[in-house]
């Protein structure tokens, strides 16, 4: 027969009483007091987090006049994408795809930062256009450097806004893509609609 060691009372009554009496607040580690009950996710917080959590949550919840920020500025950071991705294949005359995928990031930076505390879908959609906007420009970008370059060998001069490459472009730009660009263009937006994601926490009372 086995004999199970039983162990003194006193002690282990001890630890299971301090397990249930002092909880600790998951954000800050301070004892939470049994009577409070908030969690968030099921992890124990105390009044001030919990308070502190809400008004987070809230904040992410109330664009208000934040969004023609966050759309300036997520345009700002395609465009400084966009040209940074058209230098490089410029520079190197090497197309690099994964460089789209900073155009995605930075969309969705701009967006973030404009936006201020607020978070959500709305903002995740308007990063993901931005994101696709600023790859449509960096294709202008090269589309219209090469065009023109070829137009200078004939001896006629286009600047980059040139009436005829911007009449061409929506034409030409199906046959610069390839089905690798379908994957960058995925990788950007999916990207660019992370960036201003709502918190997945949930706060219980
Ligand atoms: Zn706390």
């Amino acid at each position: 027969m086995h004999q199970f060691p039983v162990a003194p009372s006193a002690t282990t009554d001890a630890v299971a009483s301090n397990h249930a009496d002092a909880r600790l607040c998951s954000l800050c580690s301070n004892a939470v007091p049994t009577h409070e009950t908030r969690t968030a996710e099921l992890r124990p917080l105390c009044t001030g987090c919990a308070d502190q959590l809400e008004k987070d949550l809230a904040a992410e919840k109330n664009l208000g006049s934040r969004f023609p920020v966050a759309l300036a500025a997520g345009i700002a950071g395609a465009l400084v994408a966009a040209g940074v991705w058209a230098a490089i294949v410029v520079f190197t005359e090497y197309e690099v795809g994964y460089v789209a995928v900073l155009v995605g990031y930075l969309a969705g930076m701009g967006v973030k930062l404009g936006a201020g505390k607020a978070r959500g879908k709305s903002l995740q959609i308007t990063a993901a256009a931005l994101g696709l906007f600023g790859l449509v420009v960096a294709k202008y970008f090269i589309f219209a450097h090469f065009f023109a370059a070829s137009l200078a060998e004939d001896g006629i001069s286009a600047g980059p806004f040139d009436p005829t490459i911007l009449a061409i472009f929506p034409v030409a730009l199906p046959g610069m893509l390839s089905p690798f660009d379908l994957l960058w263009v995925l990788l950007a937006l999916s990207t660019a609609w992370k960036v201003p994601a709502a918190s997945k926490v949930a706060l219980q009372r």
